[in-house]
């Protein structure tokens, strides 16, 4: 612990639905705990892009990143970025998105299965627990094959629900060979796996992922790892970053990535 290379690459601002605070007094918060970069990944949720009224979300994101990065230059690195979720399931939505700004960093998640609602809103005692994460995985493994973003965010994130929140115990076992089929090809394509620590401040009290599967995607040839807090307020900035670098080191990395104009930096884990 007492890392210098301190970075949270996966944060969100009242410009996101979920989201408290403006993106400057985030800045303010991670020059208190000595961040040396923060990326904003405000939520851009594809297959609710009308209804969610993303369009003007997105360009206030990206209007108040970019003045945060001009005021805090030369002390904190600021990058632009997005947290796209369910891109597959509209993929002309999703170029779309991409190409109305110059982001910094994508992030890829999945946070509903198709036509149905986020995993936090599922009632767990009137589904089948293990056909869901086999439709998970498979939503998964679509993204990954689609390959337009930078970082896989929260592999594992119904988990945070079903283990965290209603106890229900999960033999991964049963998905592995599947779980391997996304490392894999997510290692081949030369794209990151995140770290999301947010897990370790919730019940589920571990990363998404959690270490077995980020070791597994060493073994699989993975070489790119980034983290971040999935802070959705300031007093979360930078949690469970230092965690998160120790699990990565733990687990055989002895760099994680910084993304600057959709290109990973290697930044040394010390
Ligand atoms: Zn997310
Ligand atoms: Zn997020």
């Amino acid at each position: 612990m007492g890392y210098k290379n301190k970075l949270d690459m996966h944060i969100h601002t009242a410009n996101s639905y979920d989201g408290s605070h403006s993106a400057i007094r985030m800045c303010e918060m991670a020059m208190k705990k000595n961040l040396r970069s923060l990326t904003f990944t405000d939520h851009c949720e594809v297959d609710i892009y009308e209804k969610g009224n993303f369009e003007i979300a997105m360009t206030h994101a990206f209007v108040e990143v970019a003045k945060a990065k001009s005021a805090f230059m030369g002390t904190l690195l600021i990058n632009n970025g997005i947290e796209l979720g369910q891109p597959v399931y509209d993929k002309e939505k999703a170029e779309h998105i991409l190409n109305k700004f110059e982001y910094d960093q994508v992030i890829g998640s999945v946070h509903n299965l198709r036509n149905r609602p986020d995993f936090y809103f599922i009632d767990y005692s009137e589904v089948d627990v293990d056909s869901l994460l086999d439709e998970y995985f498979y939503e998964i493994f679509e993204l990954v094959k689609w390959d337009k973003f930078d970082t896989l965010a929260h592999l594992t994130y119904p988990l945070r629900y079903i283990v965290g929140q209603h106890n229900i115990q999960i033999d991964l076992n049963k998905f592995s060979p599947k779980i391997d089929e996304i490392l894999k090809l997510l290692a081949k394509n030369g794209k990151a796996l995140e770290i999301n620590t947010s897990g370790l401040r919730q019940p589920i009290g571990k990363t998404m992922p959690d270490e077995d599967i980020i070791r597994r995607f060493k073994q699989l040839g993975g070489e790119i790892i980034t983290i971040g807090s999935d802070a959705h307020n300031e007093n979360d900035v930078g949690a469970g970053i230092e965690e998160g670098m120790a699990i990565a080191k733990k687990c055989g990395f002895n760099e994680i990535a910084l993304f600057q104009k959709r290109t990973p930096i290697p930044i040394p884990i010390e």
